[in-house]
C-alpha cells in the first residue's frame, strides 16, 4: 500500500475569489474540488496514510484553516499527518506556525508562493523558515505552475529554493509536483541538497511530462528522493498508481529508455513518515 504525501481537505467555503473563478474557467463550471473529511477518509482507505495540507493564501482566495486540518487528523492519529500553512506576509507568521504545532499538533508546513504572493528568497519569509527548522518541520512547497491568473509565475520556479536550502541546511523540504513544468530545475535543486525531496503528485494526467520527469530523476541520480503523492481531490490514489505503473506503455516499441521497475517500486513502497521524520 502507498502512503500519500500530498492531499487536501477543502470545502466550497474554503475556495473563493480568483482561485475559484480561475479554477472553474480552466477545469469547467461543473468541476468539483471538494474533499470533506468523510470523503478524504474514504479516498485514503487503501493507503497506509496521508499528509493533509492546510492552505493560508488570502491573496488568491484559497484558505483551508490549520484548525480544520488539525481537527480531522487528530481523529486518525496513526495514519493522518497535518501540515500547517501560514502566509509569510502575515505579521508574526513564525509565531502563528509555532502555535499551529504546539497547540494544534500539526507536524509540517505548506508554502505556496504562487498562491501566497511572496518570493521564496525574500527575507520577509526567513523567520518562518527558521521556525520550521527549529521545530524540525518538513516544508511542502508548491513550487511550480498553477492556473490562477493573479498568481505570480516567475517566483514559483524551483530554483528559488536553492538559496533557501543553502541558508537552512537542516530544513527538510519537498518540491510538490516535481516542480512542473520545470522538472529539470526541480531535479537539479533536489540533487544539490541532501535535505530536499520531490513528490510526483498531479503529474499522472500528463504522462509525457511524468515520463520525462522520472527519466531525468534517474539520469541525475535522485530516484531515492521521489515521494508518492496524488494532490487529492484533484487526482485519486488509483489514478496516480495506474499512471505510474503504466508509464512505460508510452515507449513500447521505441528505443526510448524505460523507467526502471525498481524506481517505480521504490516510489510506491517508500515509508514517507519515516523519511520525513514524522514518526
Ligand atoms: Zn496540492
Amino acid at each position: 500500500m502507498v502512503f500519500d504525501c500530498h492531499t487536501h481537505l477543502m470545502e466550497s467555503r474554503h475556495l473563493t475569489g480568483s482561485f475559484l473563478s480561475d479554477a472553474l474557467r480552466v477545469w469547467g463550471q461543473d468541476y468539483n474540488m471538494t474533499s470533506t473529511p468523510e470523503q478524504h477518509l474514504e479516498a485514503m482507505k487503501d493507503t497506509t496514510g496521508a499528509i493533509v495540507l492546510a492552505v493560508d493564501a488570502p491573496y488568491i482566495g484559497f484558505n483551508v484553516p490549520n484548525e480544520y486540518v488539525a481537527e480531522y487528523v487528530a481523529r486518525h492519529r496513526t495514519r493522518m499527518f497535518g501540515f500547517a500553512s501560514v502566509d509569510p506576509n502575515r505579521a508574526g507568521a513564525d509565531r502563528l506556525l509555532e502555535s499551529a504545532v504546539r497547540e494544534l499538533g500539526l507536524v509540517g508546513l505548506k508554502l505556496a508562493p504562487i498562491y501566497q504572493n511572496f518570493h521564496p528568497t525574500d527575507k520577509l519569509a526567513f523567520p518562518v523558515y527558521a521556525k520550521a527548522q527549529e521545530l524540525g518541520l518538513p516544508v511542502m512547497w508548491h513550487q511550480g505552475t498553477s492556473y490562477p491568473a493573479q498568481g505570480p509565475l516567475d517566483i514559483s520556479r524551483p530554483v528559488f529554493l536553492d538559496p533557501v536550502a543553502r541558508a537552512f541546511p537542516d530544513l527538510l523540504m519537498i518540491i510538490a509536483h516535481m516542480g512542473h513544468p520545470w522538472m529539470g530545475e526541480a531535479t537539479a535543486t533536489v540533487r544539490k541538497h541532501p535535505h530536499l525531496f520531490a513528490d510526483i503528485s498531479a503529474l499522472g494526467k500528463r504522462p509525457w511530462q511524468m515520463y520525462n520527469a522520472l527519466i531525468e530523476a534517474v539520469e541525475y541520480g535522485i530516484e531515492d528522493k521521489l515521494l508518492f503523492g496524488t494532490d487529492y481531490p484533484n487526482f485519486t490514489v488509483q489514478e496516480t498508481i495506474d499512471a505510474l505503473t503504466g508509464i512505460n506503455r508510452l515507449v513500447e516499441g521505441t528505443n526510448l529508455p524505460r523507467v526502471p521497475d525498481r524506481v517505480i517500486d521504490k516510489i510506491l513502497h517508500k515509508n514517507v513518515p519515516e523519511v520525513l521524520g514524522l514518526v
